[in-house]
């Protein structure tokens, strides 16, 4: 038994070293990978749910490494937040999709499309945030209210005074904020009062069990029901399917975002759809 355990302890010990080299590779790696222009960024459009109208769009990060192939966001965001690199990425992604939203025609309504950026919690802790912001919108030219950024709901709720005077400031700065996987850390609804906030996303952990699971159905109809009282926008991401997206428009949902409506697009195909849209 002693035996077995050494062995069980050792294996254990040569596995952690193999998560910890590959994160550290990652992390070597990640580094230089802007610089090399191994990261490039897509943008995955959001509409109105009333009119099916294209009025924004999410940038999401995308890294393809030489050898390893692509790599998704869910693990490289984290090395990026674990190690402070998305200290110096999170800016730049910013200034890049502010410039890209300035060639963006106008949608069929007419109306100026906004871009959703997301913002690391890190980011909201460390850097300069704020005066980011302006610095992104002032050389690219955009005005501030076409600018989104989407904080995470337990980043903002874990610190709620810091978080108050952040987003006040963001306020003041003229952009928007909105609350991304809104939902998943429970206290959010009670707290929604005391953070002020544009909109919420609703997870879409939610959207995908919404027709089998009542209590998820409940709460997505809840939170559209309480967004609504304090004036907040609400939309719903991972819309998959078309019964997904029609008890989400039944409910008042404002926006949608979801495979359904549109894949992540490379910049080009956006600025394609939008001048299509515009012209159809
Ligand atoms: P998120 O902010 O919740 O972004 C939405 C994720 O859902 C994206 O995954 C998107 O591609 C995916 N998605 C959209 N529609 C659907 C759908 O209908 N079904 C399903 N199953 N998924 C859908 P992605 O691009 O892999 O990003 C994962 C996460 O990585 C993001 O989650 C976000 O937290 C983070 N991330 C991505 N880009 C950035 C970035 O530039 N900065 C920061 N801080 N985080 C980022
Ligand atoms: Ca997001
Ligand atoms: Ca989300
Ligand atoms: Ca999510």
């Amino acid at each position: 038994a002693k035996l077995a355990g050494k062995n069980c302890f050792r294996y254990y010990n040569r596995a952690m070293d193999h998560a910890v080299e590959r994160r550290l590779y990652l992390e070597q790696e990640l580094r230089g990978a802007w610089d090399r222009g191994e990261l490039r960024l897509v943008y995955q459009p959001i509409f109105r749910t009333r009119d099916h109208m294209l009025v924004g769009a999410e940038v999401l990060l995308r890294w393809n490494h030489p050898t390893l192939g692509s790599i998704p966001p869910s693990v490289f965001i984290d090395v990026a937040e674990q190690s402070g690199l998305i200290q110096a990425l999170g800016p730049k992604v910013l200034h890049a999709a502010c410039e890209q939203a300035m060639q963006w025609p106008r949608n069929a309504a007419g109306e100026e499309v906004f871009i959703s950026v997301n913002v690391s919690p890190r980011q909201l802790r460390n850097g300069d945030l704020v005066g980011e912001v302006e610095t992104s919108l002032h050389t690219s030219g955009l005005a501030a209210s076409r600018l989104h950024l989407e904080l995470t709901e337990t980043a903002v709720i874990g610190d709620e005074i810091l978080a108050v005077t952040l987003l006040e400031k963001l306020h003041r700065a003229g952009v928007r904020v909105w609350l991304d996987d809104f939902g998943t850390g429970f206290s959010g609804l009670s707290h929604l009062r005391q953070v002020p906030v544009d909109g919420v996303k609703i997870d879409r952990s939610f959207v995908a069990d919404m027709e089998r699971d009542p209590d998820d159905l409940a709460l997505t109809t809840a939170i559209i029901a309480m967004a609504h009282a304090l004036g907040i926008t609400v939309v719903a991401e991972g819309v998959e399917q078309r019964a997904q997206f029609e008890l989400l428009s039944q409910r008042g949902c404002d926006l949608v975002q979801g495979y359904w409506l549109g894949r992540p697009l490379n910049a080009d195909a956006l600025v394609q759809l939008l001048e299509h849209d515009t012209a159809g």
